[in-house]
């Protein structure tokens, strides 16, 4: 990786502001057409939330990539780049260096080893490009001198370039060294940028419900949850603060606050037949034996907290059965919020993309300025699709720089 002498006003064909995966990717592809590319963060080392990601064995793209995968105000905005750099191209690029990975559920692709392998591919990319790298550098303002020209004063130096592409990321987990800069150099160029919300992120359950069902932690079961115009079947995980696990990742992306979520603990099953049969076959079992074939024990206990779990099922009447049935396949809740930017892997909103050319990142309104990657409006869901939105994106802005 060349370095840049950090007293020096440099000059440049193109800055890159975040060296995350977007940013990697859009240098690669710059410095493979010759482009003089400087890439600028203030981290110490590049593509931390990469090393992150997948819980270390980054799920770095998707088998079946969807714009139905993307939320935006724009929803069609993605198809585009995801359509010229897909999932399969950078698989082949994973290929080529012989990362060892797997496909896991859902069409979810991971590395073997370690997350550290994709950081490696684009760190070695970057290096055959010529990339050079500004690391530790706090930005400070970003002038615009001429139509052509943009000037990023920063804590080691002041650099022109005629390309300025932002690749800065969303808020989610601070401690990355996730900032607001992307959303304020948008607008400072007078572009829109929509509110931003934590996504993917666990919910908080309300203190009442938290009285209730903290003593769950740690208990997970497959489940569909649903509002009233997204479901997903997956697991979910009692926390002590709420619920996690992906069906509950997922529908945080959908999910409006004040709004009431319906839980299915017991997808796959008609718990009233199963009631009618078992009550024939075994009528002197307690109701609470006959549910812990199905649900762990715990869970069976905080759901059916009256006289009926001890009672035998023959004395059940099927109006109760019903209420029992509903409380297990349509328990419903109002989380009190969401964990926020701490543990959300996304951010929702951000540079709006009317205003970007969706071919090729650039602003409409000003030409040599990119946006690329989360620091966009797009959104994916849990699965690898935010990273290869990252790819996508960095890649086409990587073509015109
Ligand atoms: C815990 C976690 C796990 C995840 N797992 C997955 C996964 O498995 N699969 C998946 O598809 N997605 C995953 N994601 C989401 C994915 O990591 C991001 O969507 C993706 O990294 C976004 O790429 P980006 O280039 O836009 O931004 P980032 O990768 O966040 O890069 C932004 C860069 O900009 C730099 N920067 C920010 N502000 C400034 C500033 N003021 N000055 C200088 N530099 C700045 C940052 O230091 C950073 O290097 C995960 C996210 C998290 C938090």
């Amino acid at each position: 990786m060349s370095k840049q002498n950090p007293l020096s006003t440099e000059k440049t064909d193109v800055i890159i502001l975040g060296a995350g995966a977007s940013g990697l990717m859009c240098a690669i592809e710059a410095g493979k057409r010759n482009r003089k590319v400087l890439v600028i963060d203030h981290a110490k080392k590049p593509g931390r939330k990469i090393l992150m990601s997948g819980g270390r064995c980054c799920n770095f793209t998707n088998s079946n990539i969807h714009a139905d995968n993307y939320i935006s105000h724009n929803p069609h905005f993605c198809k585009s780049a995801l359509s010229r750099y897909t999932q399969r191209d950078f698989l082949a690029l994973v290929q080529k260096h012989r990362i060892s990975i797997s496909e896991k559920a859902h069409g979810q692709l991971f590395c073997d080893d370690s997350s550290q392998d994709i950081l490696n591919i684009l760190l070695s990319e970057c290096e055959q490009a010529g990339v050079s790298f500004q690391l530790n550098s706090k930005i400070e303002k970003i002038e615009h001198p001429s139509e052509r020209h943009f000037k990023v004063v920063s804590s080691k130096g002041d650099y022109i370039c005629q390309s300025l592409v932002v690749a800065t990321g969303g808020l989610s987990v601070p401690d990355s060294g996730a900032t607001a800069l992307g959303y304020k150099i948008a607008e400072q160029f007078h572009i829109n940028v929509w509110p931003q919300s934590a996504g993917l992120v666990p919910f908080t359950f309300q203190p009442k419900d938290k009285e209730k069902f903290s003593a769950l932690s740690g208990i997970s079961v497959n489940a569909v949850v649903s509002n009233k115009r997204q479901h997903f079947f997956d697991n979910i995980l009692f926390t002590h603060r709420g619920l996690s696990g992906p069906a509950v990742l997922q529908m945080s992306l959908y999910w409006q606050p004040g709004e009431e979520l319906t839980i299915n603990l017991l997808p796959e099953i008609d718990l009233i037949d199963i009631f009618k049969e078992q009550q024939q076959q075994r009528p002197q079992r307690r109701l609470k034996s006959m549910l812990a074939e199905y649900l762990p024990k715990r869970l069976v206990a905080v759901m059916t907290i009256n006289d009926l779990a001890e009672s035998p099922l023959r004395t059940i009447s099927d109006n109760q059965f019903k209420k029992i049935a509903a409380q297990i396949q349509k328990w419903t809740i109002k989380p009190g919020g969401t964990e926020g930017y701490r543990t959300a892997e996304v951010t929702l909103g951000g540079v709006d993309c009317d205003a970007v050319s969706s071919k090729t990142m650039e602003a409409r309104q000003t030409a040599g300025l990119f946006f690329v990657g989360e620091v966009l409006d797009v959104s994916g869901q849990l699965g690898g699709y935010n990273l290869q939105w990252a790819w996508s994106s960095g890649w086409c802005a990587g073509q015109v720089v």
